[in-house]
């Protein structure tokens, strides 16, 4: 009967500590204005995240580090019919108004801001939805590339950052919801320029010289190469779910291992994918527009089967 005993409560400890890896802290901090439902189902994605992709004390040391310090990280959301949601909000000590989606800092904190538009819950409820996952994706590819300090523009190449995020983002909405805006938006051709992304595709690798007027419009022109590149990969014996890990995850791990450095990130690229940019650059110029239809991700990719 002791034994028993024993090797029960050796189970119940053994068992605790396999629960207790502890996450990445979040604080939501709701504007009165976002609709209860809404406010739910931010929560239930938040938590599929953090499960599928998570971010925690086993991703690497500079996470376990912050994770102890114990400070959460900010995501502040509003519905766009505030102008100044948050008035009491301090960037550098000045006062800040929010505007717009995005993962920001000011040297001491980091933050998300998350604008809801009206439109989107009147006419797709999905694309704000989408919106959270893209910045989610943010924090965790700043989290293994242990940046997590580094503003996202200095981040490279753009077109992984960027394109990853988004495209990312999609998948999971096309998985959740049955809709996604991938293809419209890559369809359009107002929201970037082919020629420019298959001929001189080192101006996506900044934020600066793609600007989003004309060159990248919900980063269309972005996720156009990643998922080219995703495409790429498949061709040397690649399965889609795996070639999405390596673009996902693997890549902002070897990222880790380089110098931070605008120039470093060429190692871990070659390192993750075996391929170096520049070899990806010149089958990018044989690319068509036709091509399009080609490269768009299975509509039966699921999150789990990409970060499993
Ligand atoms: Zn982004």
């Amino acid at each position: 009967m002791k034994k028993i005993i024993i090797i029960f409560v050796a189970l119940v400890f053994y068992s605790t500590s396999v629960v207790a890896v502890e996450k990445m802290k979040f604080k939501y901090n709701f504007h009165e204005n976002l609709p209860k439902k809404w406010i739910t189902e931010f929560e239930n994605i938040m938590n599929i995240v953090q499960e599928e992709f998570p971010i925690d004390e086993n991703t690497n040391n500079i996470v376990k580090m912050a994770i102890s310090r114990n400070k959460p990280l900010n995501i502040y959301l509003w519905l766009d019919t505030n102008k100044d949601p948050f008035p009491e909000f301090k960037k550098n000590g000045r006062k800040f108004i929010m505007n717009e989606s995005a993962v920001m800092g000011d040297g001491t904190k980091s933050w998300i801001q998350l604008k809801v538009h009206k439109q989107d819950l009147r006419e797709n409820i999905s694309m704000s939805y989408y919106v959270v996952v893209h910045e989610y994706f943010h924090i965790y590819q700043k989290a293994l590339s242990k940046l997590l300090r580094q503003s996202l523009s200095d981040y490279n190449p753009k077109w992984l950052v960027e394109g990853g995020a988004t495209v990312l983002g999609n998948i999971y909405t096309r998985q959740y919801y049955g809709k996604d805006t991938l293809k419209s938006d890559i369809r359009d051709r107002k929201s970037w320029k082919f020629k420019v992304v298959t001929k001189e595709p080192h101006l996506y690798e900044k934020h600066k010289t793609s600007p989003h007027k004309g060159y990248d419009r919900n980063y269309a022109g972005s996720s156009f190469m990643l998922l080219a590149f995703v495409n790429e990969l498949k061709k040397n014996n690649i399965s889609e779910e795996e070639a999405f890990e390596l673009v996902f995850r693997e890549y902002w791990i070897q990222r880790s291992k380089q110098p931070y450095d605008s120039n470093y990130w060429r190692v871990a690229f070659k390192n993750t994918f075996g391929m170096s940019v520049e070899d990806f650059y010149k089958k990018l110029s044989k690319y068509k527009r036709k091509d399009l239809k080609k490269i768009l991700p299975s509509k039966t990719l699921k999150i789990q089967d990409i970060f499993n």
